[in-house]
Parts: C-alpha cells; sequence; structure tokens
C-alpha cells in the first residue's frame, strides 16, 4: 500500500516515520514549504525523542512535497493530521482540514481510495468530510473513496513507543475500509517488525486491541479519553488542595488510591495541572458540541476551572513568601507544557510569566529543549534565557519548577539553591524529594512540609 500523510506536525510526521519503518513507501505532505525544505535536508521540525535515528533507519522509505498533485493519486490512504486548534468559542478549527480535504477530493485517483481521518475532530466530521468528497465526485465522474476515522492516542515524549506498541488502534468506518486499514496496521497488530533497538517493545507487551465501530463512535472515544485523563488530573489537584488544608500528602494519597485497579496511579499527578495542544482544546471542544444540543457538562467545566486554578495558586504561593513581586527576579525551570518535547502549547510556564510580568517581577527562564522553539512562539513575553537550570537560580530570588524535566530532578539543589538571594521554592511538579541540606522555603503542590522558618542569604 501507498500511504501519503498529510499534515507533518507531531502526529504526521511520528506516523509517516513509523509507517516508512514498518515498510510502507510513504509521502509526507505539508503546506509549509519550509518544513518541506528542511524534512528533504533530513533535519526535524520538532524535538521528539528517537525520531532521528527512525528518521535514518526508514529514510529510503519516505519522500517529501507540498503538492498534493505528487503526492494524491497514487495513495492508496491519505492519512490527515492537519491540526484542529481552537478557536475563541471553544470549537475547534476545521479551516485546516477543510482546505486539505478540498486538496485531496482535487487530486482523487478513480481508484478506491481511503482517507483517514487521525486529526481530532468534532463529533460528525467524518460525514462532513464524506459530503465535502462527494461534492467533488458529482463533478469529477469515477472517483471512488471511503473515509475512515482512526484517533491518533500517542503522547509527545512518547510517540514512537506509543505508536509501536499502542494499547489499542480504534478504527470508525465501513466494515471493508476498516478490513483495509487492519491489514495496512497488521505488523502492528501482530507485531511482526523488528522492534527498533533504540525504542524496544515494552516488557510483557503482547499485542493492541482492535476497536472496529462506527465513524462517530470513533470520533467520541478519541474526545471521551482525553476528557477522562483531564478528569483524573483535575481530580488529584482538586484532592490535593484539600490535602493542604488538613495536613495531608497527596503523593501518599494517590499512591494510595491508584493500587485500587480500578482507578491505577497515571494521571494522578498533583502539580500546575495539565498543558498542551490536546486536553484544553479537546475539553472545550465536547462541552461545545454539547451546548450545540442544549446538553450541559458540569462535570467537563469543573475540570478546567480547576485546571486554571492550579496556575494561579503557583503565583499566589510565590506571594505568600514573598509578599510583593514587584522588583523581584523570579526563575522560572521548562518552559515546554511536558518533559521530552519542545511543544509550547498551553504550557503553563506561559501563564507564569505573563502573570509575573503583570506583576512587575523580572523573569529568566530555562528549559533544556524548548528555548529556541519560545525565541520563536514567545516573542510577545519578557524574559532572559539563562544557559542552565543553575545559572537561572543565580541570584533570583525565588524559583518555580514548572516542566518536570529529569535534569531538574538531578540538579544540586543545596548548591543551587546558595546562589539565589532568598530561597524560594514552589516545586508545581511535586519533583523535588525532602528534606533539602540547606534551610530553604519549599512549596509543592497538596504537600504539607514543616517549613523551616524563610531566610534570606547572608
Ligand atoms: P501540528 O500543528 O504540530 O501539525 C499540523 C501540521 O499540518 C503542520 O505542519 C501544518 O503546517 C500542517 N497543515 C496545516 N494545514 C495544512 C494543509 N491544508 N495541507 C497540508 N498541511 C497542512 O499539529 P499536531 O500536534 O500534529 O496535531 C494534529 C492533530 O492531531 C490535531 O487534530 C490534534 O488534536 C491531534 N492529536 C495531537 C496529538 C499531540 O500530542 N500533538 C495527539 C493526538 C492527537
Amino acid at each position: 500500500m501507498n500511504i501519503t500523510i498529510v499534515g507533518t506536525g507531531y502526529v504526521g510526521l511520528g506516523t509517516a516515520i513509523m509507517l516508512a519503518y514498518l515498510g510502507y513507501q510513504v509521502t509526507g505532505l505539508d503546506s509549509d514549504q519550509a518544513k518541506i525544505d528542511g524534512l528533504r535536508a533530513g533535519a526535524l521540525p520538532i524535538y521528539e525523542p528517537g525520531l532521528e535515528e527512525l528518521l535514518a533507519s526508514a529514510s529510503a522509505n519516505l519522500h517529501w512535497t507540498t503538492s498534493y498533485a505528487d503526492a494524491i493519486p497514487h495513495a492508496d490512504v491519505i492519512f490527515i493530521c492537519v491540526g484542529t486548534p481552537p478557536l475563541p468559542d471553544g470549537h475547534p478549527n476545521l479551516s485546516y482540514l477543510e482546505s486539505a480535504v478540498r486538496s485531496v477530493a482535487e487530486n482523487l485517483d478513480g481508484k478506491p481510495q481511503i482517507i483517514v481521518n487521525k486529526s481530532t475532530v468534532p463529533i460528525g466530521t467524518g460525514d462532513w468530510v464524506l459530503r465535502i468528497l462527494e461534492e467533488h465526485a458529482a463533478r469529477h465522474a469515477g472517483s471512488r473513496y471511503e473515509v475512515v476515522s482512526n484517533p491518533e492516542f500517542l503522547r509527545e515524549g512518547t510517540a514512537l513507543g506509543d505508536s509501536l506498541y499502542p494499547d489499542r488502534i480504534v478504527l470508525g468506518g465501513s466494515a471493508w475500509a476498516t478490513g483495509r486499514l487492519r491489514e495496512l496496521y497488521a505488523p502492528l497488530i501482530e507485531q511482526t517488525f523488528e522492534a527498533p533497538p533504540h525504542i524496544p517493545r515494552p516488557r510483557g507487551y503482547m499485542q493492541p486491541a482492535v476497536v472496529e465501530t462506527t465513524l462517530t463512535s470513533a470520533e467520541m472515544i478519541k474526545y471521551a479519553a482525553n476528557a477522562f485523563l483531564a478528569l483524573k488530573i483535575s481530580f488529584a489537584n482538586e484532592i490535593a488542595g484539600l490535602c493542604e488544608c488538613v495536613g495531608a500528602d497527596i503523593q501518599e494519597v494517590t499512591a494510595g488510591i491508584g493500587l485500587d485497579h480500578r482507578i491505577g496511579t497515571p494521571f494522578l499527578a498533583a502539580g500546575a495541572g495539565w498543558g498542551g495542544s490536546c486536553f484544553g482544546k479537546d475539553t472545550s471542544a465536547l462541552i461545545s458540541t454539547g451546548q450545540d444540543y442544549g446538553y450541559s457538562m458540569p462535570i467537563l467545566r469543573a475540570a478546567i476551572s480547576v485546571n486554571d486554578r492550579q496556575r494561579h495558586l503557583v503565583i499566589e504561593k510565590l506571594q505568600k513568601h514573598l509578599r510583593l513581586l514587584k522588583g523581584k527576579r523570579v526563575a522560572v525551570l521548562g518552559m515546554a507544557f511536558k518533559p521530552n518535547t519542545d511543544d509550547l502549547r498551553d504550557a503553563p510556564a506561559h501563564d507564569f510569566i505573563t502573570r509575573l510580568s503583570q506583576l512587575g517581577a523580572s523573569v529568566v527562564a530555562y528549559d533544556p529543549v524548548a528555548m529556541p522553539r519560545a525565541r520563536r512562539e514567545w516573542q510577545h513575553l519578557t524574559y532572559v534565557e539563562a544557559a542552565s537550570a543553575q545559572a537561572a537560580l543565580h541570584g533570583a530570588d525565588a524559583v518555580i519548577i514548572a516542566t518536570e524535566w529529569s535534569e531538574f530532578r538531578t540538579l544540586n539543589w543545596s548548591e543551587a539553591v546558595c546562589t539565589m538571594r532568598t530561597r524560594v521554592i514552589v516545586d508545581a511538579r511535586n519533583i523535588l524529594t525532602l528534606p533539602l541540606q540547606v534551610p530553604a522555603v519549599l512549596e509543592q503542590i497538596g504537600r504539607d512540609h514543616p517549613r523551616p522558618s524563610f531566610l534570606p542569604a547572608e
């Protein structure tokens, strides 16, 4: 099967390289000429662990283009992976999808072709895409196509492992079309491929479940899955707030409740809350879909408001110790919305830097991989870049740990804290273990430590 991937962002690029690694001829198409020029020269436009190595081993099967006329006619399966960012009213912006589908429609070949929606799209979009294709078919006799919803569940930072060893593959569409995709995914379903040495098969992993369903149910599965994960994080954060009130420790509480196999420990980490391009967008989209039907979704609204509260809480914790932030110097460690990615979309650090600037503080920021992207995408923010975490802390009045990069866990905190002007640490990801070897104020989320008094450096 020949495959074309439309949209080579975080999802499309990982999918293209993974399918090429499995042995398919894959054409990656993007409207961004600079991205395609870079890919042709072997340069990845995003940071994703292991992607560079997999690209090197699969590059013979990969072709890059900006031309629909080059990429569509020969393709048996066309994956649509363009962005669906949120509009101000919460509905996803489908203009990229519409433009991509219209361009695909213009270039269909007449042989049976399958258009697979991997972008996260509102429920009913598959039928809408089909209508756009039908509109086109009325003008160009002979086009034969099917639309399938194949939602993507990869996580940035572990995208390749998630793609090669998924929990499940969801296929929504006609029996013929989902059957063809089963064939395409056979190496994954049966796990017959040789695992790349740098992304080994997880111990005990057998094979993914395949869920064959309707277009509409497949679209709902994606949103409902993300909404549930967002809910879990907000639940942990809500309980964390009460832990602080009563003097319990959220880390011990979530470990305790997560041991119940009906609950499970993942996504119960209390902290600065979720960020990234998916949870905020997808929960808002689900609420907006409900509104279209006059149906309210109070649980999801609560999850969003708890998440917003977490970001304010971090600044309040600083204010509690520093009182006035005006004129203070605050180090922000971590800019990406989570570790092992350079993705800055809806990153808590963005809100921290914005609020600190509004309150008159100066910000020194550091991230192990996201700083070049921040230089391009956060030009509207005011902060000074530090060359390392250690350098960011030097002379600072306080530090916020905004992303749980492993290098922040292993930093020599005792040494770094001694270079601060005043020693206030707001660990918004609960990564530091106590006790620190030097006196300092440590604020975490949902953890009630015996707090040593606030010590200005001598
Ligand atoms: P992205 O913004 O990183 O990439 C989208 C790409 O599409 C860009 O390279 C853009 O240039 C390209 N594009 C836009 N319009 C185009 C057009 N008309 N023709 C060709 N290319 C076009 O987005 P992403 O993070 O990869 O997300 C893509 C979709 O997958 C979204 O719907 C998202 O919700 C969903 N998703 C994302 C993740 C994730 O972790 N990022 C996980 C699961 C699902």
